[in-house]
C-alpha cells in the first residue's frame, strides 16, 4: 500500500509542506508490527500556522462561498472518495488493523456524510419570530468560525465525515489532528478536498501526538469551536482547555452499552447482532454493544448459541478480511489483555481460537466471551476497546432497567423485545443517546443524530443536529416602527 500523496508532510493552507520540526513518527501494520510509511511529527507551530491558513480562508474565498456552492463541493468530495474507495480502504486496513470489508463501509460513510451534509448545507434556516409591533425580528445560524478537531483510530473516515461535513457544510474553517496511529486516510481526505475545489485554508490537517499538537490546538483561542472522540481522560483535558477560552466542545467518549434481551426476543434474529455489535473492529468501537443483559429463563440457551457463535469467528491479519483482525496498537492489546486477566477461568465462557500462522508482531486478542459476573465487576462497567463481550442475567423490567443504566456511560442501548408496550417502556427509560429496537447500530445512520448522556460526553454529532452545534446563532430585532 504506497499513498498516492507523501504522508511524511501536513495539509496546510492548500499546500503539502514539512512540519517545522523536520521530525516524523512511524505507521505501523497492526497486523504484523511491520513499519509501512512515516508521518509528520506536527507541533504548536503546525498548529499555529493551520489555525493562520483557517482564519484567512474565512476571511477569503472560502469566507465569501454561497451554502450552495459550499454544498456542490461537499458533493463533489464524496464521488472523489467512492472513486478512490480501494486506495481509502487498503490505506485504512493496512493503518488501524480493519478486516477490509469493514473499512469499505467505513469508505461508503464517509462518501455518504459528504452526500448528507452536502445537501443539507443550503438547508439551514433561521426563524422569523412573532415580536412586537414595529419590529420585525429573525434568527442567523453563523459558523463558529475556526474548528478544531481530533480524531481517534478506531473510526478515522467515519469521524471525520461527520465532523469535517457537518462543519464545512456550516461555513467553518477546519483544523484536524488525527490520531497518530490512523493518519493517512485524514491526510488523504485532505488531498481529495483540495481535487473536489475546496478553497485553500478550509481543511488544515496537522498530524502529531496528541499531547503537543492536540494540546496546541484545544488551548489556542482562535479556534472556537473543539470536536473530541476518544477516551473519558482525555476528554476531560480538552473540555477544561476549552474552559479557559469559554469554548463549546461537542464530546464523543465511548461507553459500555447495553443490549436488553428478553425471554420473548426472537433470538435467531438477535444473535448476529449481538455478537457483531462486540467484535465488529475488534470491539474498537465507541458504540459497542459490549454488555448483553439476558432475562434469566433463556441465559443459558442464549450463552450457548453466543459460544458457539464466538468460537466459530475466524482471526487473520486485516487483508485476509475475516471476521477479526489485530487491535491498532500494541498498547491497545496491553490494555485488553489487561481487562481480560482480570477474569476467572470460570468467567471464560468461550473464546475464538487464534491461529497458529498470525505474524509474530501482529496484535492479536482472542474473541471472548464473559459471563458468571456482578454487574459492578470492572469488565462489566469498563469501556474494555477489545472484542470482549460480557453476559449478565436479569429477573425482570426493573432489575433490566437498573442494571442497564448502572454505569458512568450512556452512549447506546437496545432491545430486544416481541412486546410493543415493553420496546416504549424501555426506549424512554434506558439512558443512552440512541435506544435500538430489534436491531443494533441501524448500520451506522448518518441521518440518525448520535451522542451520549453521562461521561459518554454531551453535544450531537451526526444527522441534521450537528448543523446546529456547528452554527452559533444570531437574533435580530429591527425596530421600523
Ligand atoms: P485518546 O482519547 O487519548 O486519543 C484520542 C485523540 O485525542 C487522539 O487523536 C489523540 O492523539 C488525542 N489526544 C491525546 N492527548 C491529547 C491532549 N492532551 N490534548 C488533545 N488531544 C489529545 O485515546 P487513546 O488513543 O489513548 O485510547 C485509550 C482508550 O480510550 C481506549 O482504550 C478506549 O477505551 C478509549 N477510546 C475511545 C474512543 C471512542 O471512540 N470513544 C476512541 C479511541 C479511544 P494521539 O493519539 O496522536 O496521541
Amino acid at each position: 500500500m504506497t499513498p498516492w500523496f507523501d504522508p511524511k508532510l501536513i495539509f496546510v493552507g492548500g499546500q503539502w509542506r514539512p512540519c517545522a520540526s523536520g521530525e516524523t513518527l512511524p505507521v505501523t501494520d497492526p497486523s504484523t508490527g511491520a513499519e509501512i510509511a512515516r508521518i509528520a511529527k506536527g507541533g504548536a507551530a503546525d498548529i499555529d500556522a493551520a489555525v493562520c491558513a483557517a482564519e484567512e480562508a474565512l476571511a477569503g474565498e472560502w469566507g465569501a462561498l454561497s451554502a450552495a456552492e459550499r454544498g456542490r463541493i461537499l458533493f463533489r468530495l464524496g464521488h472523489l472518495v467512492l472513486e478512490h474507495g480501494d486506495a481509502l480502504a487498503e490505506m485504512e486496513t493496512t493503518d488501524v488493523g480493519k478486516p477490509l470489508k469493514q473499512a469499505k463501509n467505513d469508505v461508503v460513510a464517509l462518501a455518504r456524510y459528504c452526500e448528507f451534509y452536502g445537501g443539507a448545507a443550503d438547508k439551514l434556516m433561521g426563524q422569523t419570530i412573532p415580536f412586537s409591533e414595529g419590529f420585525t425580528v429573525y434568527t442567523l445560524r453563523e459558523p463558529h468560525g475556526v474548528t478544531g478537531h481530533i480524531i481517534p483510530w478506531n473510526y478515522p473516515m467515519q469521524i471525520i465525515g461527520r465532523s469535517i461535513g457537518a462543519a464545512l457544510a456550516t461555513g467553518n474553517a477546519c483544523v484536524l489532528k488525527p490520531a497518530e496511529e490512523a493518519c493517512l486516510t485524514a491526510l488523504a481526505f485532505a488531498d481529495l478536498a483540495a481535487q473536489a475545489g475546496l478553497p485553500a485554508g478550509a481543511l488544515n490537517v496537522v498530524p502529531g501526538l496528541g499531547a503537543v499538537a492536540g494540546a496546541a490546538l484545544t488551548s489556542d483561542a482562535r479556534v472556537r469551536h473543539l470536536s473530541f472522540t476518544g477516551s473519558v481522560a482525555t476528554g476531560r483535558r480538552v473540555q477544561i482547555a476549552a474552559a479557559e477560552h469559554i469554548v463549546p466542545v461537542t464530546l464523543e467518549l465511548g461507553g459500555k452499552s447495553p443490549q436488553v434481551v428478553f425471554a420473548d426476543a426472537d433470538l435467531d434474529k438477535a444473535l448476529p447482532f449481538l455478537v457483531n455489535a462486540g467484535i465488529q473492529n475488534a470491539g474498537q468501537t465507541c458504540s459497542a454493544g459490549s454488555r448483553i443483559l439476558v432475562q434469566r429463563e433463556i441465559h443459558d440457551d442464549l450463552a450457548a448459541r453466543m459460544a458457539d457463535a464466538i468460537g466459530k469467528l475466524r482471526v487473520a491479519p486485516a487483508m485476509e478480511d475475516a471476521d477479526v483482525g489485530p487491535l491498532v496498537s500494541a498498547r491497545q492489546k496491553g490494555i485488553v489483555d489487561g481487562f481480560l486477566a482480570q477474569a476467572g477461568a470460570d468467567q471464560v465462557l468461550a473464546q475464538a481460537p487464534l491461529p497458529d500462522d498470525l505474524p509474530e508482531g501482529g496484535n492479536y486478542v482472542a474473541p471472548t466471551l464473559i459471563g458468571n459476573i456482578a454487574p459492578d465487576h470492572p469488565l462489566a462497567q469498563e469501556e474494555i476497546f477489545g472484542p470482549v463481550q460480557v453476559l449478565i442475567p436479569f429477573e425482570d423490567e426493573e432489575d433490566a432497567v437498573r442494571i442497564s443504566n448502572g454505569t458512568k456511560y450512556g452512549l447506546v442501548a437496545s432491545v430486544w423485545s416481541a412486546d410493543g408496550g415493553r420496546q416504549m417502556r424501555l426506549a424512554k427509560r434506558l439512558q443512552a443517546g440512541q435506544v435500538f429496537v430489534n436491531n443494533y447500530g441501524a448500520a451506522g445512520g448518518v441521518e440518525l443524530p448520535f451522542g451520549g448522556v453521562g461521561q459518554s460526553g454531551h453535544g450531537r454529532e451526526k444527522g441534521f443536529e450537528a448543523l446546529y452545534a456547528f452554527t452559533t446563532l444570531k437574533t435580530v430585532a429591527a425596530h421600523h416602527g
